[in-house]
């Protein structure tokens, strides 16, 4: 394997690493150390170049040590790509050779599983490393974890917002029924919330009006829908110019990662009215789930620290009013603060 060190500002580390034998290139790149080992899965996908590659690994670790530190859990933050087809048949020889990427930052960085990967590619990084989380058998799917955070934020909201956090009888709207989407839909329905519901695969969206008495709409049609809430569930980046504009609703409660396609577009948000539940804050149920494999936490533990997502956002929400921000603003402001007083207690 040869391994290169890349030097990058505010980064702890940044390995690329490649195997001519096996065909693998990969790279590993730990944003902070600060509050625990870098943790963050591990993305199987085709790159257009190795810059491409290092910018997302960059973002994606990044993004992983802030909301660890928001979510009060004792991780840093840590990502790493593999580039290549992710439908690839050949896991064995690719995988392994990750594992032997992990295995030269001695524990500074934990692999998970993320797009393009799965509980069995885990498993054979595993082979070549301890320091692997998502295993399957262990947390499980971080899915039904993630649905009850976004679950409990979306109260946070309403709460802030109405003076209530009752959901019976709102209408929230949501893209995407995947994993996360689904269980919150679910969730929404026992709380008595009414549902419009949008998905690119129809069988989803027929199970989610059969089983649930949802609405459905088109993907286009989602985003301007008359609602009480918006539940983006499916992409990144779909918070943007041309569909703030469109939205109906006073609420932005959602799973996806990366909801807003740049830091402005939280402020277009607030000059809209709309309150905007920061993304890192209200999917962080999947990274606190984790506690239960990394950290030994009982089940019942790691639900009470997810349903403290709903203090989290409150808080969020009051800083933001406070300071005159936007909320995204302040949630980055609040991650930051976290990150200083544990680097000042370590002095
Ligand atoms: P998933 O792949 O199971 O579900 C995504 C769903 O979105 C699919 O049903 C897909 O058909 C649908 N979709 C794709 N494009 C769409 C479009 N244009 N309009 C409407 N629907 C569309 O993924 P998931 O595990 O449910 O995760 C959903 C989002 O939450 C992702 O952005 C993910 O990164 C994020 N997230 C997930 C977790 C977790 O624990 N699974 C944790 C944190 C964040």
């Amino acid at each position: 394997m040869n391994v290169s060190e890349i030097q990058v500002d505010g980064y702890e580390r940044v390995v690329a690493g490649s195997e001519p034998e096996s065909g693998y290139r990969g790279i590993i790149a730990v944003h902070s150390t600060v509050l625990g080992p870098g943790t963050g899965g591990t993305r199987f996908w085709n790159y257009a170049s190795q810059d491409e590659a290092l910018r997302d690994a960059l973002r994606l670790a990044r993004g992983m040590t802030y909301k660890s530190s928001l979510a009060g859990m004792p991780l840093g933050g840590g990502k790493s790509v593999i580039l290549g087809d992710n439908r690839t048949k050949d896991r064995e020889k690719i995988f392994r050779a990750h594992g032997r990427l992990v295995e030269t930052l001695k524990g500074k960085y934990i692999a998970a599983e993320d797009v393009g990967t799965s509980p069995a590619d885990i498993e054979i990084v595993s082979r070549e490393t301890r320091h692997v989380g998502g295993l399957a058998g262990k947390s499980g799917d971080p899915s039904p974890v993630t649905a009850r955070g976004v679950f409990h934020a979306m109260r946070a909201a309403a709460k802030y917002r109405w003076g209530s956090d009752r959901l019976s009888g709102k209408t929230v709207a949501i893209q995407g029924l995947g994993h996360v989407g689904y269980t919150l839909a679910e969730h929404l329905r026992d709380a008595g919330a009414n549902l419009i519901v949008s998905d690119v695969d129809d069988e989803k969206v027929n199970r989610a009006v059969e089983k649930l008495g949802a609405t459905r709409v088109s993907s286009s049609e989602i985003f301007a829908v008359t609602a009480d809430i918006f539940a983006p569930c499916a992409l990144g980046a779909i918070l943007n110019d041309q569909t703030i504009p469109q939205l109906r609703v006073q609420i932005v409660v959602g799973a996806a990662n990366n909801q807003l396609l740049d830091e402005r577009h939280g402020d277009l948000l607030k000059k809209r009215n709309i309150l905007y539940a920061p993304d890192y804050a209200a999917n962080a149920g999947g990274i606190i789930s984790f506690g239960i494999e990394c950290l030994h936490w009982d089940r019942e533990f790691m639900l009470t620290k997810v349903d403290a997502i709903y203090d989290t956002l409150l808080h969020i929400f009051e800083i933001a009013e406070r300071e005159g921000v936007a909320t995204n603003v302040a949630a980055d402001r609040l991650a930051e603060e976290r990150l200083q007083q544990h680097a000042q207690a370590a002095d």
